[in-house]
């Protein structure tokens, strides 16, 4: 993994998210207050404004610029959640230079902040079965999308969508779009 690599990979996740942030708030809009895209772009424009500031020289340095920056500027329950992921992934990267050994240490980290498991229509549904596909080698950009679409159909059980219990049946949640572009665009930058 090289750091130029990982810092295109949070280049494109930043561009797609500022693309799709009135989207990605449109799906926050029925199951939640309306805010996944602002708390997103935020987030991720101020992470790419630090590494550009810091210069980071290593794949962890970068990753954990971006668990701090995301802790500190998104808000809300997602902030707090990326943020988590990265500092998994920051943790992950200084034992080992594979791929799926630094997502599933985002994926450990983001369980425990959440106290969540797959299944719940979050953020986690995405990067459990991106993990899944990586590690059996099916994963494919048509596929990331796919993932994050399948939460429609579940109920969710932890953050705001919860509330409405049988009601967040048939809204895909926004937390897993935004995974999903986070997943998209690491293979797009070949990481
Ligand atoms: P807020 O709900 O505070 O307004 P956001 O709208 O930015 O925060 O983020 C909502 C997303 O956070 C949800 O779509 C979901 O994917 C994710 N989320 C919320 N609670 C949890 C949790 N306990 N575990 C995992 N993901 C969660
Ligand atoms: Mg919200
Ligand atoms: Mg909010």
């Amino acid at each position: 993994m090289e750091t130029k690599q990982v810092i295109n990979w949070l280049q494109l996740f930043t561009d797609k998210v500022g693309e799709n942030k009135a989207y990605l708030s449109d799906l926050d809009t029925p199951i939640g207050d309306g805010d996944h895209g602002a708390n997103m772009a935020r987030g991720t424009s101020e992470m790419m404004k630090s590494i550009e500031e810091k210069n980071p020289q290593t794949p962890t340095e970068v990753f954990k610029l971006a668990a701090m920056t995301l802790i500190s500027k998104v808000g809300g329950a997602s902030g707090p959640l990326y943020g988590s992921a990265f500092m998994g992934m920051t943790k992950a990267s200084m034992q080992s230079d594979d791929l799926v050994s630094i997502l599933e240490g985002g994926m450990s980290e983001i369980q425990k902040r959440g106290k969540s498991e797959p299944g719940e229509k979050t953020m986690l549904d995405t990067w459990s079965r991106v993990i899944e596909s990586l590690k059996d080698g099916s994963l494919t950009e048509e596929k990331v999308k796919e993932i994050s679409e399948e939460t429609k159909e579940m109920k969710a059980t932890k953050g705001r969508a919860s509330y409405l219990g049988e009601r967040s049946i048939g809204h895909i949640d926004p937390g897993a779009m935004s995974s999903s572009y986070l997943f998209e665009t690491m293979i797009e930058a070949g990481v």
